[in-house]
């Protein structure tokens, strides 16, 4: 049967094609002009057609009836003999085959089952080449030829074997049509010398299939070697065209900087193809091809620009340091202010900064000049935030600001962050609440250089608001737990709040443990947990229902204030510092660096401060090199009020376990600077950054 005509036809332009291929092509080329070569007398035809490819001549016989039967005849056969002996390792054609059927084994690579395109693998001992699908289909195991081969054994005399086989894993398979002929035949064959001649020819045929196997499996193994050669030269051939072709369009310097390592990712991408450059393809993959090499370009010069700005941002922290003088030390406060990553991607600064290769830096050493711009730059960015807040407030409508009054002092003005969930953040502390330098994957060059310049672990970024909003939670759950406190809501500033003398129960879920004192005499108590304004406030957000108790449906708080002299117990307490100390847990306070403008907890902070600043001291005197930052106060433990059935009452501060209702009073807000711990700001690493050619 004809294989598939190809439908795609590949044009080779091969340099250095032999005369004898491109008289070949001709041939294919004008096939209208052969039509009368049949009828020339046959030595001149074994002349010419003895120089073609058999493949080439096969395919002639396929052209036309009279080709057909000039080339299938037996006189034929010593063109065909030429035209194989012609071709260079090719075996000769095995006795049991006929020369057109052993080239369309060889060099046609369509499945001899169902005609599919592509079949490489050739099973010389059927002589056929199978798909996936037909090989199921055709092989047979030995149990079907069992008989058959019975009966040969009966007629005695015989060595050797009648039908051809191959091993299958651990399977012995044999060829369906073989066996299926044979016992056709076979049953027609009327006597025993008959079927004794039958079987001997059989078995001499696979016996030639023996012999000529090995020179066939060889033939084979140079073509797959062969191959792969031409397939790998191919591929470097077409990188080569591709990368000429590329020189040709101006990208010859890029060429020549690209890594090696780089130019096999290229290969990969644009030779992957085992397929000859052509015009035609070239302008396929041009387009995507000069898009590559203008990423690389853009790649390159991203990296050397980020070196560029290291450098100077090293000049700029320097100049930083001159302006604040050798003692300057970091409090609370400073946090409040911009970071040298938010100064440095400030406009002052980007305009001295981010400027061209070859521009002039000096500026940075004019300690006279930078102090006016450090000073007019830290200023201007504080007014900005608070701008920025303001706006916030008024932009959002949601707040009735008193004629005259500053928005940003109002009770009813506090900001909810929507990374961290805390809803109570006043300002100006909100400035140096931790989730506003959370990382952010800035798009732009030099802010993401800057932010990989002062976290190279990549924790923080320059200050950003994004997360923060009017928290409309805190504005909901104020108001009656400032008229509790004799509070006007529309009115009552966060210093009043700060100030208020107001302690409170909840009605609703205050009641806790009730129990009784020995000695002289027994008394009954039971426990409340009681609030400021700030707690109240908290507990509120946290959940805006009370927890009833014994299944009592959910409801509103009831804050309700307790009386004086219970008030002036529960002062006392805060008052004591004794007492005090079990308020608050230290450790869990965030604390900012005296040094630099990293924040940690107290453990990481001694790790911090032995790692970057030589200092070494233990987590519960971090004190001494680091300051309480004012965004991370670890939530107070709960003042518990007893009050005793004889009118007297006692407050003490609770712990988790002493919770009665058991919430959580362990959910301080977890984020520190940690990534960023233990860093040592070394150039080496900055080096080895550039290679891997980070973005963000
Ligand atoms: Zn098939
Ligand atoms: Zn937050
Ligand atoms: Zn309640
Ligand atoms: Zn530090």
């Amino acid at each position: 049967m004809p294989p598939r005509k190809r439908t795609k036809k590949v044009q080779h332009e091969t340099p250095g094609e032999s005369a004898a291929q491109i008289a070949r092509r001709n041939i294919r080329g004008r096939r209208g002009g052969l039509k009368d070569m049949p009828g020339m007398p046959l030595d001149i035809l074994i002349e010419i057609f003895g120089f073609m490819h058999p493949r080439d001549l096969l395919n002639l016989a396929r052209t036309s009836k009279s080709f057909r039967a000039l080339l299938m005849s037996r006189s034929s056969h010593a063109m065909w003999r030429a035209s194989i002996e012609g071709v260079e390792g090719l075996p000769k054609c095995p006795p049991y085959m006929s020369e057109p059927e052993y080239i369309n084994l060889l060099f046609f690579p369509h499945c001899h089952g169902c005609l599919k395109p592509n079949v490489q693998t050739i099973v010389f001992e059927f002589a056929v080449r199978y798909c996936n699908a037909c090989k199921k289909e055709m092989l047979f195991e030995r149990v079907h030829a069992f008989d058959l081969l019975q009966s040969i054994n009966g007629l005695g005399g015989f060595t050797g074997f009648p039908f051809a086989m191959i091993k299958d894993g651990h399977h012995l398979q044999y060829h369906k049509p073989e066996i299926l002929a044979f016992r056709a035949q076979w049953d027609l064959l009327p006597d025993d010398d008959s079927k004794k001649v039958f079987a001997a020819a059989a078995i001499s045929r696979v016996k030639m299939m023996h012999e000529a196997l090995p020179a066939l499996h060889k033939w084979r193994d140079e073509q797959k070697s062969k191959r792969s050669v031409e397939l790998h030269q191919i591929k470097v051939d077409r990188f080569h065209s591709i990368t000429a072709k590329l020189r040709q369009e101006g990208w010859a310097e890029e060429l020549d900087l690209m890594s090696s390592w780089q130019q096999r990712a290229m290969r990969d991408t644009f030779a992957s193809k085992a397929e000859p450059l052509t015009e035609r393809g070239w302008q396929k993959v041009r387009g995507d091809a000069v898009a590559y090499m203008e990423d690389i370009k853009k790649r390159r010069l991203d990296a050397a620009r980020r070196v560029l700005l290291r450098g100077r941002f090293e000049s700029f922290a320097k100049s930083h340091e001159t302006y604040r003088d050798a003692d300057y030390r970091r409090t609370a406060d400073s946090d409040l202010e911009p970071h040298l990553m938010d100064l440095a991607v400030m406009d002052e600064f980007r305009a001295i900064l981010d400027v061209d290769k070859d521009a002039d830096m000096s500026i940075l050493d004019n300690a006279e000049e930078m102090r006016i711009t450090f000073d007019d730059a830290i200023l201007r960015w504080r007014t900005d935030r608070r701008t920025e807040f303001t706006t916030m407030v008024t932009q959002s409508k949601q707040v009735l600001i008193p004629e005259g009054a500053d928005p940003l002092t109002l009770s009813s003005v506090l900001f909810a962050c929507r990374l961290c969930k805390r809803a109570d953040l006043r300002y100006p502390e909100v400035v140096a609440h931790v989730c506003t330098r959370v990382v952010n994957h800035e798009k732009d060059l030099y802010a993401s250089t800057a932010a990989r310049y002062w976290s190279p672990q990549c924790s923080r970024s320059p200050w950003s608001s994004r997360y923060l909003s009017l928290s409309t939670d805190a504005m909901s759950a104020l108001p009656p737990i400032l008229k509790a406190c004799g509070l006007d809501p529309k009115h009552a500033t966060l210093k009043q709040m700060d100030d208020c003398a107001a302690r409170l129960t909840c009605t609703g879920c205050s009641m806790a443990v009730t129990g009784t004192v020995g000695g002289a005499k027994t008394r009954h108590f039971t426990t409340y947990f009681t609030y400021n304004c700030w707690t109240a406030l908290n507990r509120a957000i946290e959940t805006t229902q009370c927890i009833p108790r014994g299944g009592k449906p959910a409801r509103e708080h009831n804050w309700v204030r307790v009386s004086k002299k219970e008030e002036k117990a529960m002062k006392k307490l805060e008052a004591d510092p004794a007492a005090q100390r079990k308020a608050i847990v230290i450790s869990k306070w965030l604390h900012g660096c005296n040094y630099c403008d990293y924040a940690a907890r107290p453990r990481k902070m001694a790790m911090h401060l032995t790692s970057r600043h030589n200092i070494s001291v233990e987590a519960e005197d971090v004190g001494t090199h680091a300051y309480r930052h004012h965004d991370g106060k670890p939530k107070p433990n709960a003042v518990y009020l007893k009050r005793f059935d004889d009118g007297s009452a006692t407050a003490e501060y609770g712990s988790l376990i002493m919770s009665p209702l058991g919430w959580d009073m362990d959910s301080d807000y977890d984020y520190d600077y940690d990534s960023d711990i233990g860093l040592d700001l070394d150039m080496d690493m900055w080096d080895w950054d550039m290679d891997l050619d980070f973005d963000f």
